[in-house]
């Protein structure tokens, strides 16, 4: 929920004249949205709490095509919500209240236990707890999944949960918290990729915002440029990148390919403003590569 005004306010202080918009986000949903998207079909597994924010949400996700059958209602926690300031200048200034998705247990992932028998992928990012995620990752890798770990928003992992990660995907910051090594060029990503490949990773891509994402794994590494856009809005250009590359891996694209995919599907994202409105559709991204 934002409100746009003149500037922000300070402690104690009340201002009218602001312009109130609310957007559907989150980075779990924003990913499952632009891999169903992107052509991708989509379980979500999550928490909302038991009110109109829940409900909004949860009928948002169905209307995209996301199977929401998974999604279960707390009774005790109220819907995830971020509340936003922005001054005119673009500064902004955030509150955010996890509410239901930090209550996400493993029993839910559990009861989702036939769809990861049918899934080629399980994409999972660090908004819901570590616990659960480690119940997912297992159950995935029981299935046959490739397990694909967003590690946003960054915090230090332990090695027992990325022993099972097939595919992390950390930015230039995320990558830095995980190894201490700041990746300003090429071969400071390579030496973040290695550090987290001897950890147990398969492996790593390193998205570098408009110069694309950085691949590396046991075969070698390399840079996948990213494609050149208008930039308006880079709200959510990770989580569009990540949603399409799971779907581009379950489809058995490789991995480079797979990556371009990814790149074209979030370049076509920061042209246009808002998280999930910004997501393009499987036919964008193909007609945006036939192009390039
Ligand atoms: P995050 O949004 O998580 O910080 P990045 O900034 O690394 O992640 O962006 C993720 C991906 O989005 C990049 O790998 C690239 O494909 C794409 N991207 C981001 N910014 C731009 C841009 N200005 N122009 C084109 N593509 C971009």
């Amino acid at each position: 929920m934002t409100i746009k005004m003149d500037r922000i306010p300070r402690p104690g202080e009340s201002i009218t004249g602001g312009q109130f918009s609310t957007a559907a986000g989150g980075k779990g949903a924003n990913q499952a949205v632009a891999a169903a998207r992107a052509g991708g079909r989509v379980t979500f597994v999550g928490r909302v709490g038991n009110d109109v924010f829940g409900e909004e949400r949860v009928a948002g996700l169905a209307g995209d095509g996301i199977n929401v059958d998974h999604v279960v209602r707390d009774p005790d926690s109220p819907s995830g919500v971020a509340l936003i300031f922005v001054g005119k200048n673009g500064e902004n200034c955030i509150g955010i209240a996890a509410g239901a998705n930090e209550k996400l247990t493993s029993d839910d992932v559990l009861n989702a236990k036939r769809e990861f028998e049918g899934a080629s992928a399980l994409i999972m990012q660090l908004e819901t707890p570590l616990e659960t995620l480690q119940t997912a990752a297992e159950l995935a890798a029981q299935a046959g999944a490739r397990v694909i770990l967003n590690p946003a928003p960054a915090r230090e992992l332990p090695d027992v949960l990325l022993k099972y990660v097939s595919i992390l995907t950390p930015n230039e910051t995320e990558a830095e918290l995980l190894t201490g090594i700041k990746v300003d060029s090429a071969s400071e990503a390579q030496e973040a990729a290695g550090n987290l490949i001897a950890r147990g990773v398969e492996t790593v891509i390193i998205t570098l915002g408009a110069r694309g994402a950085f691949i590396a794994n046991a075969a070698g590494s390399q840079l996948v440029s990213g494609f050149k856009a208008e930039a308006v809005d880079t709200t959510a250009a990770g989580d569009t990148f990540n949603g399409a590359l799971a779907v581009a891996l379950a489809e058995g694209q490789a991995l480079e390919q797979a990556v371009r995919f990814a790149n074209a599907a979030a370049a076509i994202s920061v042209t246009r403003a808002g998280a999930q409105p910004s997501a393009p559709r499987r036919e964008e991204i193909e007609s945006f590569l036939a192009k390039q």
